[in-house]
């Protein structure tokens, strides 16, 4: 049985455990995971006092137990496996980490430091996706650690002999195996069983959910959305599928949220009937905790987060700590100008979100500040972190006044009345003009592929992408189809800007930009047409002008794709979805069956939509020779 559904997505791929240890191996096949094994020859050598937390050392060498495997597997193989999983388990007591004792005595040592006391137990696990350009390994790194708490009872120095004499201690960190004989030493455990057996298997599925189906499943997250790693996330789903899957990864969430350390041990034999009793007289203040509102407490928070990433993008913090830079909340005070206090508590908080990295050298990014938080890197997501600073975060201050009175707050915000969004709103400077364009493209930039290779395409010869702003869809339907042109169509405003948005040494000639409004003008002629982000944002008057319009140029056997986040059935979900309504215009978000029934009233046929994982998912329908309304 597969609780976590996104371990059947990784089915086809080819996944490789970093980790000799038996009882890794045993979680995952528990869960269902087909993976292959091959152990890490990383050196656990690592310098621990530099690292100013246990579980950031177990991170990194977690991390670099599977950069070992991936880059060693792509060298022998000629091609690396596509996902490699390491972990590293550390016991730490008294501000010292132990891992697995090199003899008896070391093992008498750590047994007796444990002895009578609470310690902790941290797993560090990465998560790497890996692909290969030219044999040239690519990596993407995602890591998390989970904490428990374990409590020695007092033992006796004959029972501790004993128990080192039976030699379960060796290849154990912290020199027990709380799955085994180890067991009988443990008075209680709080936080995930299995996370002391050698791998939070509870927190690995949360992690794989944000990282494959990032809006729908998890808060974003990911953060983290994530770009998107390269697992087939695409899927052909009807409403009720698609609500049947939501259903099933909020169950499993929910389960994985509610239940106490124990719910993971009913996945296979290292369950419950192994822990044995002195574990669970733990079960009392496993409840009080389960009882402690996270869900509740990350929602309360969750706007200062929001606000302490806005902050640290818009005054450059990740720009400085780009790549290896280690600086202290000195030296980024007196970059970004700001105060050391001040700016010592926007690091740490960085810090806690997981954007920074602190040892005892500074601070320094994340992969993940790296990759999407550096104003130039590939994959920012600056440009669209500072839209939501400027000028979503002012519309949701207003938020209440939207709710009571159903209409978008611009006059509130910015002393605007949005007649058209786009005239008075985000365009009414060169400045706004220019951060909505920036905020359009970093976001476009991360889905882009998914949209384009959602459908096969290649059978059209001409696309025309109304309101392609910047013309990133573009760049990658031309470069996934060889025999494809594209239009791309926006207002004069913005496509006097695109150029600064063109790409570097990329052959953009099957790209034309041409200007107009497609309310009021004639929009080019084409086999496909599509509508990225632009169907939510209209009223049904504008949308039907619209529909009409492109209907009547479209020929039979010609195709709308549209590009847009499909709701579930209850358009409660997902929730990046529903949120974003709650600022916006006169449009609306719409389910699977809402937008094949929209298509369908403007002559379009087999509408499928595919829900793709990323930002946006993709809608296809075909021209039908008779236009039925
Ligand atoms: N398609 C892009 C994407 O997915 O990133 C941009 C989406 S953005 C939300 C909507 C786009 O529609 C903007 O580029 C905007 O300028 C364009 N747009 C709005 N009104 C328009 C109109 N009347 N005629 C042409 N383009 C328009």
């Amino acid at each position: 049985m597969m609780l976590c559904p996104v371990i059947k997505k990784l089915v086809s791929k080819r996944v490789v455990l970093a980790s000799a240890s038996p009882r890794r191996q045993e979680i995952l096949n528990c869960a269902g995971l087909r993976f292959e094994v091959v152990p890490s020859k990383f050196k656990e050598t690592l310098d621990k006092a530099s690292f100013a937390a246990p579980y950031e050392y177990a991170v990194e060498t977690a991390k670099q137990k599977a950069l070992e495997v991936a880059n060693r597997m792509n060298v022998k193989d000629f091609r690396p496996p596509d996902i490699v999983i390491g972990a590293d388990t550390v016991v730490t007591v008294d501000g010292l980490i132990l891992e697995k004792p090199a003899d008896k005595q070391d093992a008498y040592n750590m047994l007796s430091r444990l002895n009578g006391k609470v310690h902790s137990v941290f797993t560090g696990v990465a998560i790497i996706h890996c692909s290969s350009k030219d044999k040239q390994l690519e990596t993407e790194v995602f890591e998390f650690y989970e904490e428990t708490k374990v409590k020695f009872s007092d033992l006796s120095e004959e029972l501790l002999w004993e128990y080192i004499h039976s030699g379960e201690p060796m290849d154990k960190a912290g020199g027990y195996g709380i799955q085994a004989l180890g067991g009988m030493l443990v008075e209680y455990v709080h936080g995930d069983f299995l996370n002391v057996v050698g791998f939070p298997l509870n927190h690995f599925c949360k992690k794989l959910m944000e990282l494959y189906y990032p809006p729908a499943k998890d808060a974003m997250h990911h953060e983290e959305h994530d770009s998107i790693p390269s697992v087939e996330t695409f899927e052909i789903l009807s409403d009720e599928e698609y609500e049947s899957a939501n259903s099933t990864q909020q169950n499993v969430t929910n389960k994985l949220e509610g239940d106490s350390a124990f719910s993971s041990g009913a996945i296979g034999s290292l369950g419950k009937k192994e822990i044995g009793d002195s574990v669970v007289k733990c079960s009392g203040d496993l409840e009080n905790l389960t009882k402690f509102p996270s869900t509740l407490v990350e929602l309360l928070d969750g706007f200062k987060a929001s606000k302490a990433m806005f902050v640290a993008s818009k005054l450059k913090v990740f720009d400085l700590l780009k790549g290896k830079a280690l600086l202290k909340a000195k030296d980024v005070a007196d970059h970004i100008n700001a105060s050391v206090c001040g700016t010592e508590r926007l690091l740490d908080s960085c810090t806690a979100l997981q954007l920074l990295r602190k040892t005892n050298q500074g601070y320094s990014n994340t992969e993940l500040a790296d990759k999407y938080l550096v104003s130039n890197s590939e994959y920012s997501l600056h440009g669209y972190i500072m839209h939501a600073d400027d000028h979503v975060w002012p519309l949701f201050t207003h938020l209440e006044s939207a709710v009571k009175e159903g209409t978008n707050q611009n006059y509130r915000a910015f002393g605007k009345k949005a007649q058209d969004l786009f005239q008075d709103s985000y365009y009414h400077s060169m400045e706004t003009k220019l951060r909505f364009m920036n905020a359009m493209h970093s976001i476009i930039k991360l889905t882009a592929r998914d949209v384009a290779t959602a459908f096969d395409l290649s059978r059209f010869h001409s696309a025309c992408d109304l309101g392609g702003c910047t013309g990133t869809l573009a760049q990658v339907l031309i470069q996934e189809y060889p025999n494809l042109k594209v239009t791309v169509f926006d207002l004069p405003n913005v496509i006097e800007n695109v150029s600064c948005f063109q790409p570097t040494g990329q052959d953009t000639s099957r790209i034309t930009f041409t200007s107009g409004d497609f309310f009021k003008d004639n929009i080019p002629e084409a086999d496909l047409y599509i509508l990225s982000r632009v169907l939510h944002d209209w009223p049904d008057d504008k949308i039907d002008a619209l529909l009409s319009k492109i209907s009547d140029l479209c020929k039979p056997g010609c195709a709308l794709l549209v590009a847009e986040i499909v709701l579930g059935k209850e358009k409660t979900g997902p929730p990046r979805a529903v949120l974003q309504a709650l600022s916006m215009t006169e449009g609306k978000q719409r389910s699977s069956s809402e937008y094949k029934q929209l298509l369908e009233k403007y002559g379009f046929t087999q509408v499928q939509t595919k829900i793709t994982g990323n930002f946006l998912d993709a809608i296809l329908g075909f021209k039908k020779t008779t236009h039925i309304q």
